[in-house]
């Protein structure tokens, strides 16, 4: 049996470092972010420029190749806000209460929910070499909070694709199956896959 390429992964969340792994497992193995690797500032101004900085940096760490997410929520009334700064809407060290708390508030009101999450995976090799893909969900914004499961923006959001539940009332399979991170990471399979057929790795 011929050995799986490695990537090392720039998240150091164990959940969402299961689930990337659940997504990539047949491609790929995936290490964790070793401990001594340190945070990156997240200051590009764009979610393909702070993914860059997070899968170089652990790339240039490591000597292997590395692989990052990066997500912001864009919603329409609010000109594609909090955007880049989804982490920080509500402040430097808000909580996801507070920021749903400030999302509600704005859109206080406000007849068009649409919204959509993006993510963009990129994966940066040694050489320089980099791979970047995207995924989108479509959806809108509830009136009020729904659900408890999951984290961040999910009792708020009402996927397009789904059937009227917010994420926090889907179990993670059926939010995987159709959230933007979840697309992203599909996405990722289908370049990796086409590249080592180009011979590439
Ligand atoms: P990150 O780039 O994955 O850290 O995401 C930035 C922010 O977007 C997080 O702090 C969350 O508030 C929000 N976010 C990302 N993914 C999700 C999701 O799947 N559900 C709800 N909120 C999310």
């Amino acid at each position: 049996m011929t050995q799986l390429p490695r990537l090392v992964s720039a998240t150091a969340n164990p959940h969402k470092l299961a689930e990337i792994a659940g997504i990539l497992h047949a491609l790929v193995e995936l290490l964790p972010r070793p401990a001594e690797v340190p945070d990156v500032v997240e200051d590009a101004g764009t979610l393909e420029g702070n993914a860059r900085l997070k899968a170089a940096a652990v790339c240039a760490a490591t000597g292997m190749p590395a692989v990052s997410d990066d997500t912001g929520l864009f919603i329409d009334a609010l000109g594609g806000e909090p955007g880049v700064e989804t982490a920080y809407y509500a402040g430097p060290n808000a909580t996801y209460a507070e920021n749903r708390a400030k999302t509600l508030a704005a859109l206080q009101g406000v007849a068009d929910r649409h919204a959509r999450f993006r993510t963009v995976v990129m994966v940066v090799w040694p050489d320089g070499s980099e791979l970047a893909v995207e995924g989108v969900c479509e959806g809108l914004i509830a009136t009020e909070e729904r659900g408890d499961r999951g984290f961040g923006y999910d009792p708020l959001f009402i996927p397009a694709d789904g059937d009227g539940r917010t994420f926090s009332l889907m179990t993670d399979d059926e939010k995987n199956e159709i959230s933007h991170r979840g697309r992203a990471f599909q996405a990722l399979v289908g370049a990796l896959r086409e590249r080592a057929t180009s011979g590439l790795d």
